[in-house]
């Protein structure tokens, strides 16, 4: 359906910043540069039925509304996702379009509407303290500058980027988040929203605390549904989560039908449940092994989700991998826990930056089965040698030997990782013994 090829709405939020100069540097492929490859590109096309039987699709042009049908040998689904909407009173109108001054951000076209909308705005309200609700609220921060006006984010959870890291890790980004002029309003809904020259946003807090607020803008970032209407058309299975259940070679439950990225659901490494991709790391994936099986090869992704994630906000990076805490708390399983703050160089050598690892240990086997690690450098690289080390199955004793990099001027001589594995490791070592006295 998008006008544009291969566009990185994962950016969008750098435009609205100012990080980068356009919209139109983010289009990196053109349909031209497609063609190079032999691939035809249709875009302003909307695939408007699937007939997985006969296989074909039809698609309608949405510049002149002419009808094409298309057959397939393959067929792959890469559909993406849509913007969940909350059911607010007042925030659709009755076409069930958003109303004024109200956005989501997912396309290029929405953060065009944001970007003319922040111009005039001198309060911005963001629904959603995510990912991608503290992205646009440091985005909308330094576009307003961070004397004038207020950006304020409301989440129903206790904490910031609750789906990516536990309370304790949030807590140094809510300090920067804060230090920063956003003001965040935690365990809070929104309860209804009332649009006259501003909009007049009524919120409660978990305690049942009543606030209102006015807002020339609101953005809602609170999480996406998998876009599975062609999916459905298809007869493809849909998953517990509500995206397109693959297997590990983007295959659909229907023979000649293959589904990638944000509108599939696979399993998670760690636990096996069903988990809805949201990544583009995790879509261009799918989307090369998607493409290439289709077309007779034979490849596969991992076994399941590792969900490695990061960002830069508000100077800090942050990034994940695996469940949190919470999330293995709530399958039944209680990690041991392996957490150290400590510095990206060693003590005695200028420029070293503060760092903060945590680790997620099985109680059973001493597996690594989650990761977090918070600070201001070198902190994605450390999270995709825990990932490596997680995709492994390597216990925690293991990763322990693990020789690290060491020079003054770049490392110290036992890594922050290693210390949060020796912290974990010792944990579990003690655990192990206790339950082996009283077993006795
Ligand atoms: C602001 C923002 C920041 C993000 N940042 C990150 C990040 O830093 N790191 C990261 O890993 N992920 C990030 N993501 C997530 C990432 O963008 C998605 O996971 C990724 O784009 C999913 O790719 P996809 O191809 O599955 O879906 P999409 O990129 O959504 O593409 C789906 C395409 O299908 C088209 N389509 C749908 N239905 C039809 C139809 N019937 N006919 C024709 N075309 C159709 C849509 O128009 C769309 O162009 C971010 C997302 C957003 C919104």
């Amino acid at each position: 359906v998008s006008p544009t090829v291969s566009t990185h709405v994962v950016a969008c939020h750098n435009v609205l910043g100012g990080v980068i100069d356009s919209f139109d540097n983010l289009i990196e492929y053109s349909p031209e540069w497609f063609r190079r490859f032999g691939v035809q590109v249709k875009h302003s096309t909307e695939v408007t039925a699937v007939d997985a039987g006969r296989r074909f699709v039809t698609m309608v042009s949405l510049a002149n509304g002419e009808e094409e049908t298309i057959d397939y040998d393959n067929l792959v689904i890469a559909t993406g996702s849509i913007p969940k909407v909350p059911p607010i009173p007042g925030i659709t109108r009755h076409d069930g379009s958003l109303i004024e001054r109200v956005f989501t951000l997912r396309t290029i076209e929405d953060a065009l509407g944001i970007a003319r909308a922040i111009d005039s705005a001198n309060h911005c309200l963001i629904i959603g303290a995510g990912l991608i609700g503290l992205e646009t609220a440091e985005a909308l921060r330094s576009r307003m500058g961070s004397a004038i006006g207020q950006v304020s984010l409301v989440d129903t959870e206790p904490h910031v980027l609750a789906t990516m890291v536990d309370p304790d890790m949030a807590r140094v980004l809510e300090d920067s988040v804060a230090s920063h002029g956003v003001d965040f309003l935690p365990s809070t809904t929104v309860t209804q929203i009332q649009s006259e020259v501003q909009c007049h946003v009524k919120c409660r807090s978990a305690r049942g605390e009543e606030s209102s607020h006015s807002a020339d803008l609101i953005v809602v970032a609170v999480g996406c549904n998998p876009d599975i209407a062609l999916g459905k058309m298809a007869g493809c299975l849909i998953g517990p989560t509500g995206g397109i259940v693959v297997d590990g070679c983007c295959r659909t439950s229907i023979s000649g039908v293959y589904a990638a990225g944000d509108c599939t659901e696979y399993r998670d490494f760690v636990t096996g449940h069903p988990l809805l991709v949201g990544l583009g790391s995790v879509a261009v994936r799918q989307g090369r092994v998607a493409g290439i099986n289709a077309v007779g090869g034979v490849e596969q992704v991992a076994e399941g989700l590792l969900n490695s994630r990061t960002t830069r906000l508000f100077g800090l990076e942050v990034a994940a991998v695996g469940p949190t805490q919470c999330e293995l708390q709530e399958r039944g399983i209680n990690p041991i826990v392996g957490k150290v703050t400590s510095s990206t160089r060693p003590a005695y050598f200028p420029g070293g930056k503060r760092i903060t690892v945590k680790l997620l240990v099985h109680p059973d086997d001493a597996r690594l089965i989650g990761a977090q690690v918070v600070g201001d450098e070198g902190v994605h690289l450390r999270a995709d040698v825990l990932a490596t080390a997680i995709l492994s199955s390597m216990k925690v004793g293991r990763f322990l030997q693990l020789e690290t990099c060491y020079a003054p001027s770049v490392a110290p001589t036992l890594d922050c990782v290693t210390l949060a594995a020796e912290a974990a490791y010792t944990r579990w070592t003690r655990d192990r013994r206790d339950k082996e006295r009283t077993s006795d």
